[in-house]
């Protein structure tokens, strides 16, 4: 089967196939000579994630899924979440992001967050969301050098070190990303041949 992964980032292509494995060939809208940027401009991970679906579906008519992800944290009632990747400002880096989270979680003792990816897939026209959700706290400050983002300071719950300590490996086994791409796999299972 063949589906189009909505973004221009093959480094996400790459670990949502190794994730969702052998018998689902996972596209760019670039292999189908689709090459504009793809805007992220909804208020909430749903939305971001169906327009971004809609977009390449309106342009290739074919079967396709986008994603968004974000960092939703108890204390700041859901912050960054659809903000996460511009939470210190439009240009800002993860740097600039972590330290902005530190800074406004200083005066908070509850710490739990969730990162929460959302997935939107069509699927011959038809409209379908699947979300994966891992539950965890914010660190006081940053462990790990591995993965993106926040990794850092997210220590997943259950666990004894943030996700930056862990193998891509070890990260893809419990991830919201991976988790999210096992209930598409698996509607997926249903409905391909
Ligand atoms: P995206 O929707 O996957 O582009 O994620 C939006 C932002 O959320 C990223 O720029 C990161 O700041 C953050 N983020 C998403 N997934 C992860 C993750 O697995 N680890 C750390 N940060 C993440």
């Amino acid at each position: 089967m063949n589906i189009i992964f909505a973004t221009a980032n093959l480094h996400k292509v790459e670990e949502a196939q190794n994730i969702i494995g052998g018998g689902i060939t996972l596209h760019t809208p670039a292999d189908f000579g689709y090459t504009k940027e793809i805007p992220e401009t909804g208020e909430t991970l749903e939305e971001n994630a169906m327009l971004k679906a809609r977009i390449i579906w309106d342009a290739l008519h074919q079967n396709c899924f986008a994603d968004d992800t974000g960092l939703e944290v108890f204390a700041l009632n859901g912050s960054p979440g659809v903000y996460s990747a511009r939470y210190a400002g439009p240009q800002a880096d993860s740097e600039a992001n972590m330290k902005r989270l530190l800074t406004e979680l200083s005066s908070h003792e509850n710490r739990s967050a969730q990162f929460r990816c959302v997935m939107a897939l069509i699927w011959e026209g038809k409209e379908f969301l699947f979300e994966g959700v891992i539950k965890g706290n914010i660190l006081p400050e940053r462990q790990g050098t591995h993965g993106f983002g926040y990794d850092p300071l997210f220590l997943p719950q259950g666990y004894t070190q943030s996700f930056a300590c862990m193998s891509a490996h070890q990260k893809n086994a419990i991830s919201h990303r991976a988790l999210a791409l096992h209930q598409l796999k698996q509607f997926l299972k249903t409905v391909g041949p």
